[in-house]
């Protein structure tokens, strides 16, 4: 990076953008559409299109600093002086090859990948940028949370490892971006996972609480609305349009700091997936964002509060059940050597079907339709007294239930609202979409 210039990247194709004369370019062997770039800082995105500047891979997982590099593109048109910068991303393989002094494999694989390996003049060449930049590598590495990684199915017999790592990272010297704010306060994030209960949220119950969190009332926060004072909830898949696969949360005096995560992995062979694991884990911060005591949350912006607001408080009303996890024979052993407490992991998933669903199922069709799957039929929040002499007020989501018989697949992404007294008045209407 040349100066405090911030870094930009394009809010079309998400790909860092470069400086020309002051204007911000796509990178020069950028495959795009022709499509004119819109500058945005890098640190508003969730996802970057970024690619390891050592060989091209699609999933950096580091940022190094090093020296500054330059180079001159000559093409027929045109001498472009591109600056490389100081601040190059490295994948997990060229990390890993870098850590063991072998460079020249990163080098190896940028032009297998770029089809010049039988050109000796361009691997040299390579071989020298790379060189410069690493002889001024200065110590350390930060976590790249921008990059978007192929979907993780995570079990609930994986919860207590996934867990435990995400704390040793937060205890160990790996980098975060500043613009994470949670430099400061790593390690009681760590001391807060260690005592955390762990959710593990089944795929209809992810549903329910994404349908219920885009209808999501502003909700005044206190800490009695978690289901603890530390938790973390992992959801089956990534979930609303930031596709949060999990978000943990500590209680503090005035307010509750929570952090919202990607999964990261799969897609990598086997070796190279082990160093990531044992690097980072399975979890990488997107963005954290803090609920304060009293205070009216509504989730304009998506920061992820209204999914963790609804999640909680269906787990609150009982929308599903939730049940003990059994624990793995090796987790036991590992924690009993520890002179641990067995991990607290608990299911969160729809119940079976009861008669009274049967009875609203009945009552809502009312034609005798025969359904080829089932879809969710959403109901509606309503504020509800609670607490001591019921003075408090929370919402509680009336009426969601799957139409359709038990053994059909649930049809996801469908929503059937009801329109009742209650919806009917708000401008724009509720139609079902
Ligand atoms: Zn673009
Ligand atoms: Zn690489």
């Amino acid at each position: 990076m040349t100066g405090p210039r911030e870094e930009m990247a394009c809010a079309t194709c998400l790909t860092p953008l470069n400086v020309l004369d002051g204007d911000y370019i796509h990178p020069l062997h950028h495959d795009d559409d022709g499509h004119q770039p819109v500058p945005v800082p890098v640190a508003q995105l969730d996802t970057v299109n970024r690619t390891c500047d050592f060989c091209g891979d699609h999933h950096p997982m580091w940022t190094l600093r090093g020296g500054g590099v330059a180079v001159l593109a000559s093409s027929a048109q045109t001498n472009l002086l591109q600056h490389l910068g100081e601040a190059w991303a490295a994948c997990v393989a060229c990390m890993a090859d870098i850590d063991a002094g072998k460079a020249h494999r990163a080098v190896d694989r940028a032009m297998r990948r770029m089809g010049m390996h039988n050109i000796p003049f361009a691997h040299a060449e390579a071989q020298r940028l790379h060189q410069a930049f690493l002889d001024e590598r200065r110590p350390g590495r930060t976590l790249i949370t921008t990059t978007a990684w192929p979907d993780l199915n995570l079990s609930p017999r994986d919860l207590p490892k996934v867990r435990d790592r995400l704390a040793a990272f937060y205890r160990g010297a790996d980098g975060l971006p500043a613009s994470m704010r949670i430099t400061q306060t790593r390690d009681h994030l760590a001391d807060s996972l260690d005592r955390a209960r762990l959710y593990w949220i089944d795929n209809s119950f992810t549903e329910l609480a994404e349908h219920a969190a885009t209808q999501m009332p502003a909700v005044t926060a206190n800490k009695d609305l978690a289901p603890g004072d530390d938790g973390l909830l992992v959801w089956t898949r990534p979930a609303t349009a930031r596709r949060i696969t999990a978000i943990s949360w500590s209680t503090h005096a005035d307010m509750i700091q929570a952090v919202a995560y990607r999964a990261i992995g799969t897609g990598l062979d086997d070796q190279t997936m082990q160093h990531l694991r044992d690097a980072v884990g399975w979890l990488a911060p997107i963005r954290t964002f803090q609920l304060r005591h009293e205070q009216l949350v509504n989730d304009a912006h998506d920061h992820g509060s209204a999914i963790l607001l609804a999640t909680w408080l269906l787990i609150a009303q009982k929308a599903g059940e939730t049940a003990p996890a059994e624990i793995d024979k090796t987790i036991r052993k590992r924690y009993a050597r520890a002179k641990r407490p067995l991990p607290d992991v608990r299911i969160v998933r729809i119940r079976a079907r009861t008669r009274r669903e049967d009875t609203a199922s009945s009552t809502a069709t009312g034609t005798g339709r025969t359904y080829t799957s089932r879809i969710w039929v959403t109901g509606h929040w309503r504020n509800q007294a609670y607490g001591p002499g019921r003075t408090l007020r929370r919402p509680v989501y009336i009426h969601p239930f799957l139409r359709g018989s038990e053994d059909l697949p649930i049809k996801l992404s469908t929503t059937v609202r009801i329109l009742d007294h209650r919806s009917s008045g708000n401008p724009g209407g509720d139609a079902g979409k």
